[in-house]
């Protein structure tokens, strides 16, 4: 009798365990630096998206490895990549099956006028269903997706993207309360749309704003979003 009940706490606990594809820890953080290369992005005077979004990306990378997160980066120089090499790059990763990987895409925003201002994040638009496999999708992530539906996949993911979005959005609001928040936004882009995992777009500011292009340019800017961010993750 006591073996059942230790065999029926197994079974209960391995079904928490794989209930959803996204349970257990992060294991694979994927950070995609926007643009770069012939691609400059946005640009105001001498300063360019590409170059902001690399810095604030390497930032971001040794913050998590310090926290002995496992990282890839879609670059880690100024290099032009196509958005669906990002995609592929980060589809084919390999990565630890008790967790799951997650994909964090920086960007700076830009307006006519350089009236804009404030700190938002993109999500995947959740009508829009995304088919979960592919020839770029790596063994692991094939064998983790293996027992559910593409419905399920894509409503598990969209939950834990708009967790970790909103966990960002607050912890950037306490860390920086005069900055204008602009929240969560959902948004019908390729980066989002074709990355097999839960998967967020930060735009850190306004390059076309002077206030805020000379923040994201300072060092301490750039520390404090890569820790705003790394402590979301951790909230996950
Ligand atoms: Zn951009």
């Amino acid at each position: 009798m006591r073996h059942l009940a230790a065999i029926m706490l197994l079974l209960v606990q391995s079904w928490i365990l794989w209930a959803n594809p996204y349970s257990g820890p992060v294991s694979l953080v994927v950070i995609d630096a926007g643009h770069g290369g012939r691609d400059p992005g946005a640009v105001s005077g001498r300063l360019e998206e590409k170059d902001l979004t690399l810095s604030i990306s390497l930032e971001l990378e040794r913050e998590l490895e310090a926290r002995g997160y496992e990282v890839y980066m879609t670059r880690d120089e100024d290099v032009f990549l196509e958005l669906q090499e990002r995609c592929d790059a980060a589809n084919s990763q390999d990565f630890d099956i008790s967790g799951y990987p997650v994909f964090i895409s920086i960007h700076i925003n830009s307006s006519a006028g350089g009236d804009a201002s404030g700190f938002e994040v993109y999500v995947r638009q959740t009508e829009r269903d995304v088919a979960f496999l592919s020839a770029a999708t790596s063994d692991t992530l094939a064998l983790k997706y293996s027992s559910y539906t593409n419905r399920q996949l894509n409503a598990y993911e969209a939950r834990v993207s708009s967790e970790l979005a909103e966990a960002i959005c607050r912890n950037f609001s306490q860390e920086f309360p005069r900055v204008p928040m602009r929240g969560v936004k959902s948004g019908d882009l390729w980066v989002l749309n074709g990355t097999w995992m839960p998967s967020v777009l930060v735009e850190a500011g306004f390059i076309s704003n002077d206030e805020e292009a000379d923040r994201m340019a300072s060092d301490s800017f750039q520390k404090q979003l890569a820790v705003v961010i790394a402590d979301a993750l951790q909230e996950l």
